[in-house]
C-alpha cells in the first residue's frame, strides 16, 4: 500500500502531536471532478482530509485541488445511519421497513429471482439501473454488467440523466459529440459567453472554473447566460444576462438574425465547410425554403423572423441585449461559445446545443485557437485507458429514461421509442439492480408516479439496491446490501470529461460492519450462477487492477507499472499544445472530412428530415416553445417557471445527509424579491411549492440573484413525503414531469411550471 508517513502532523481531533498515514485516492463519484484526495489516517481512522498539495502547481498542469465535498467525506464515512447489514423488506415496497439477514440469505434470494426472471422472461426482463455513486473501473455497476452478461444478457441503457439531449443532437452537426478544445485553450479567447454553465459550483472537469480564471486574466471578457446569478457569474463575469429557462434557442435564433441582417457572418466558412445554412448549400431533393437562413430570416415555411424582438418575448432578454451580444460575438474573434448541460435539460434540450453550434459556424469559431465549436464539448483529446471485458449478448439498449415505460409496456416499445439494438423489446422489466444510485426515485421525474409504478409488484417483480444509506431509492428495494466507499476500496478511475489524467484510488481504511466490495459479492453471486470460473478467470481484484493497467500499457508504452502507478496515485499524459476540436477538418477538409454523412458541418441534417417528425425534430436547429414553458397558457394557474439548479455542497443526491454540508449551504430555494413580495413571502419563512404532480414544503431564499418568474430547487435533496404525500425535504422531482423529449428520450427536468404559496394560505384552502 502507498503510504507516506508525515512525523509530528498535526491531529486534528486530540490536539496532540501524532504520527498520521496519508493515502492518496480520489472521489469515484459522479460530481464533475476527479482530484486527489488524500486521507488522513491514525489508528485506522481517517482523522482529515487534504488535497493536492505537494505536486509542482503549474499553468500548463495546475494541482488537482479537491472541493468541500471529499474534503467533508469524514462526516460520511463515519455516519451513523450508514447501512451495516444486508436486509430484506418486511413493509410495503417504498415504505423503508427492513429487517437485516444474512449475506448468504440475500445472495440466495437474489440467486433465485435471477435465474427465475431469466427463464421465466429473458434477459430483456433484467435491468441494470443508470447509477453513478460509483464510476471507478471496477464498480458494483461493472461487475455486476460482467456477470449477468456472462449468464445470458440484460437490457442496457444509453443516456445520462446528465447530458442525454446534447450527446443525441451534437452529432447530428458534427458527428460526434467530441467538439470541445482543451480547456487551457481559453486564454486564446476574447470573448467567452456562458450559456447554463456553473463550473464553480458544477465542477465540469477539476480545474474548469480555474481555466476560466486564467482567461479573464489573460484579457478575455465573460458573459454569464443564466435564469440565476450563478457562483461563476459572482465570480468572473463580466455581464450577467438572465433568460428564462426553456428558451436558450430563442435566444441564439436572434442573435443569428441581427449576424445575418448586419452581414457579419464569416461566408467563406459557411461556404466552405457548411451543409444547409442558405438555400445555395442544401442537399439534394430537400424543397425550397428549408435552410437555417431561411427558417432565421422567415422566408421559409413559418414566415416567422426570428428578431431580437421575436426573441424578447420568450427569453425575457431585452432586444438591445441581444442586439449587443450578438455583435459582441461576431466582432470579437476568436470567440468561445460554452453550452452546460442546464439549456439541454428540458422539453425540447436537443435544440440548443445545435443551434449553439450552428452559431459558432456562422462566426467561423470552430477549428481555431481562442475559439469554441460549442454543443456538448466533450474533450476531443481522448486517452485510451483498459477496461474489464464484457461482451453482452443481448442488444437491445433503451435511453435510461424510458425504464418506467419499459416496466409497463415494454413489449410495446420499438425503434419509434429509441429503442436500440432489436425492432421491438420482447419482455417488460421484471427485475432491476440499482447499484450505487438514486435515480430509482429522487433523481427521476415525477416522484410521486414513480412510487407508485414501483409499488406494484407484478410489473418489477423484484429489485435489488446497495447503496450506503436508506436513500428515497433505496426504500424501494426487496433486498438492500450495504457497500462500501471510496475510502475504503482500490479501484482506477478517470477524469470526469476534462482531463488528460488518470488516477488511482488506494485504499485508506477498512470496510466497517458488513459491507462489501462489488467484486467480492457479486463473484458469491457468480458462484450461485454457476458461473465462478468465467466470472473472476481466477482474479483477485487486484490482478483485475493490474489487467487495466496491462492492457493499458499496450496502448500506451510510456504508462507506468502497475507499482509505480499505485504508488504515485496519478499519472499525467503530456502535451506540448492544447488540442483545438475539428482543427484538422478546417485545416485540410479534403484529407479530414467532417464525420458526418456529408463530411461537412451540418446546420441541415438530411437524417433528421427522414424521421419525419419536423414539429419536435426539425432537421434545422430551432426554438420550440415548451410545454410548461413560459409561453404555455397553464402559465395563468402555475405561473412560475421551476428548475434545479445543482449545488457545491452535494454530488446530484449524495451527501444530501451530511449535516457539515448542511451547515455550508442550506437547502432553500431562490426565488426572486418581486415574486416573494407579491405572494408575501418572507426570506427564511418556510412555504409550500406545488402543482399537479405535488407538493413540497421548502424554506425561502429570497434573492436578486434569480429573474423573475423563475424559482430554483437545488436538485438532490431526499424525497421525504409526508403521511399526505408532501415532500418536506425539497426535492424537485416532486414536481417535475414524466415526458421524454423527442429525439433522446430523454429527462426534461428543468420543464416545470409552479406556484408558491404561504403555508397558511394552504391551509386556509384545504
Ligand atoms: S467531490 Fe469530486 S470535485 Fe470534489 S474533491 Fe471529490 S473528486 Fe474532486
Amino acid at each position: 500500500m502507498c503510504k507516506n508517513v508525515i512525523k509530528g502532523a498535526r491531529d486534528m481531533t486530540d490536539t496532540t502531536f501524532q504520527e498520521e498515514t496519508i493515502i492518496r485516492t480520489s472521489g469515484s463519484h459522479n460530481c464533475g471532478g476527479r482530484c486527489i484526495v488524500k486521507a488522513h489516517v491514525k489508528d485506522g481512522r481517517i482523522v482529515r482530509i487534504t488535497s493536492d498539495d505537494e505536486r509542482p502547481d503549474t499553468d500548463k498542469r495546475p494541482q488537482l485541488r479537491g472541493c468541500l465535498r471529499c474534503r467533508a467525506y469524514r462526516s460520511y464515512l463515519y455516519h451513523e445511519d450508514r447501512l451495516k447489514y444486508p436486509m430484506k423488506r418486511i413493509g410495503k415496497r417504498g415504505e423503508g421497513l427492513f429487517e437485516r439477514i444474512s449475506w448468504e440469505e440475500a445472495l440466495d434470494t437474489i440467486a433465485d429471482h435471477t435465474k427465475r426472471i431469466m427463464a421465466e422472461y429473458g434477459p430483456e426482463a433484467i435491468y441494470l439501473s443508470y447509477a453513478t455513486g460509483n464510476a471507478g473501473k471496477t464498480s458494483e455497476q461493472v461487475w455486476m454488467r460482467r456477470l449477468l452478461a456472462l449468464y445470458g444478457g440484460y437490457l442496457d441503457y444509453y443516456g445520462t440523466y446528465s447530458s442525454a439531449c446534447t450527446n443525441a443532437a451534437t452529432p447530428y452537426t458534427y458527428g460526434t459529440v467530441n467538439s470541445g478544445s482543451s480547456r487551457e485553450d481559453w486564454v486564446n479567447s476574447k470573448l467567452i459567453i456562458l450559456m447554463g454553465f456553473n463550473p464553480a459550483a458544477t465542477i465540469h472537469g477539476t480545474n474548469t472554473a480555474y481555466y476560466l480564471k486564467k482567461a479573464k486574466e489573460a484579457g478575455a471578457k465573460i458573459i454569464c447566460i443564466d435564469p440565476l446569478y450563478s457562483d461563476t457569474a459572482v465570480a468572473l463575469a463580466d455581464q450577467w444576462i438572465p433568460i428564462r429557462p426553456t428558451t436558450d434557442s430563442a435566444l441564439l435564433d436572434a442573435m443569428a438574425y441581427v449576424i445575418i441582417t448586419e452581414n457579419l457572418q464569416d461566408q467563406v466558412f459557411l461556404d466552405t465547410y457548411c451543409l444547409g445554412f442558405d438555400e445555395d448549400h442544401m442537399p439534394e431533393g430537400i424543397p425550397a425554403g428549408n435552410s437555417y437562413k431561411s427558417y432565421i430570416l422567415g422566408t421559409g415555411t413559418d414566415q416567422v423572423p426570428k428578431t431580437p424582438a421575436w426573441a424578447e418575448r420568450s427569453t425575457g432578454i431585452p432586444r438591445e441585449i441581444i442586439i449587443q451580444l450578438a455583435r459582441e460575438y461576431a466582432l470579437n474573434k476568436p470567440g468561445a461559445l460554452i453550452q452546460g448541460f442546464g439549456p439541454q435539460r428540458h422539453a425540447y434540450g436537443e435544440q440548443p446545443p445545435r443551434s449553439g453550434a450552428a452559431l459558432a459556424a456562422m462566426t467561423g469559431n470552430i477549428g481555431i485557437k481562442g475559439g469554441w465549436a460549442s454543443g456538448c464539448g466533450s474533450p476531443c483529446r481522448k486517452q485510451y485507458v483498459g477496461s474489464i471485458p464484457i461482451n453482452n449478448p443481448c442488444k437491445a439498449a433503451i435511453s435510461m429514461y424510458m425504464w418506467p415505460l419499459a416496466i409497463q409496456k415494454g413489449t410495446e416499445l420499438g425503434k419509434r421509442e429509441g429503442v436500440r439494438g432489436v425492432d421491438k423489446l420482447s419482455a417488460n422489466i421484471k427485475l432491476i439492480f440499482n447499484l450505487a444510485g438514486n435515480c430509482l426515485i429522487n433523481q427521476h421525474s415525477d416522484t410521486n408516479g414513480t412510487a407508485e409504478l414501483l409499488g406494484d409488484e407484478n410489473l418489477a417483480q423484484f429489485i435489488v439496491v446497495s447503496d450506503h444509506f436508506l436513500t428515497s431509492s433505496a426504500k424501494f428495494a426487496d433486498i438492500l446490501l450495504p457497500g462500501d466507499n471510496f475510502m475504503e476500496r482500490e479501484d482506477i478511475v478517470l477524469p470526469w470529461s476534462a482531463g488528460d489524467y488518470v488516477l488511482f484510488m488506494n485504499k485508506a481504511v477498512d470496510t466497517v460492519y458488513e459491507c462489501r466490495n462489488g467484486y467480492d459479492w457479486i463473484r458469491d453471486l457468480a458462484e450461485r450462477l454457476e458461473l465462478t470460473a468465467e466470472f473472476t478467470q481466477g482474479k483477485t481484484l487486484e490482478d483485475w487492477l493490474r489487467f487495466i493497467v496491462d492492457e493499458t500499457r499496450k496502448e500506451n508504452p510510456g504508462f507506468p507499472s502497475y507499482e509505480e502507478f499505485k504508488e504515485k496515485g496519478v499519472y499525467d499524459w503530456e502535451y506540448e499544445e492544447p488540442a483545438i476540436a475539428f482543427k484538422e477538418q478546417i485545416e485540410d477538409p479534403r484529407h479530414h472530412p467532417f464525420p458526418t454523412p456529408s463530411g461537412k458541418i451540418e446546420f441541415f441534417s438530411s437524417r433528421l428530415w427522414e424521421l419525419d417528425k419536423p414539429a419536435e425534430v426539425p432537421a434545422i436547429p430551432k426554438y420550440i416553445p415548451a410545454w410548461e414553458g413560459p409561453e404555455d397558457p397553464l402559465r395563468g394557474t402555475y405561473p412560475l417557471q421551476c428548475i434545479g439548479h445543482h449545488t457545491k455542497r452535494r454530488v446530484h443526491s449524495m451527501f444530501d445527509n451530511n449535516d457539515w454540508m448542511e451547515e455550508a449551504e442550506a437547502q432553500v430555494f431562490w426565488i426572486s424579491i418581486y415574486d416573494a413580495k407579491k405572494r408575501g413571502i418572507k426570506n427564511g419563512e418556510r412555504v409550500c411549492i406545488y402543482n399537479t404532480r405535488g407538493k413540497v414544503i421548502l424554506t425561502a431564499k429570497v434573492t436578486p440573484r434569480i429573474m423573475p418568474g423563475v424559482i430554483s430547487i437545488p436538485q438532490g435533496g431526499w424525497w421525504s413525503p409526508d403521511k399526505e404525500g408532501t415532500d418536506q425535504r425539497g426535492c424537485i422531482n416532486t414536481l417535475t414531469k414524466y415526458q421524454p423529449t423527442p429525439l433522446a428520450f430523454a429527462n426534461p427536468q428543468h420543464t416545470n411550471l409552479v406556484e408558491v404559496a404561504k403555508l397558511d394560505q394552504m391551509e386556509a384552502e384545504k
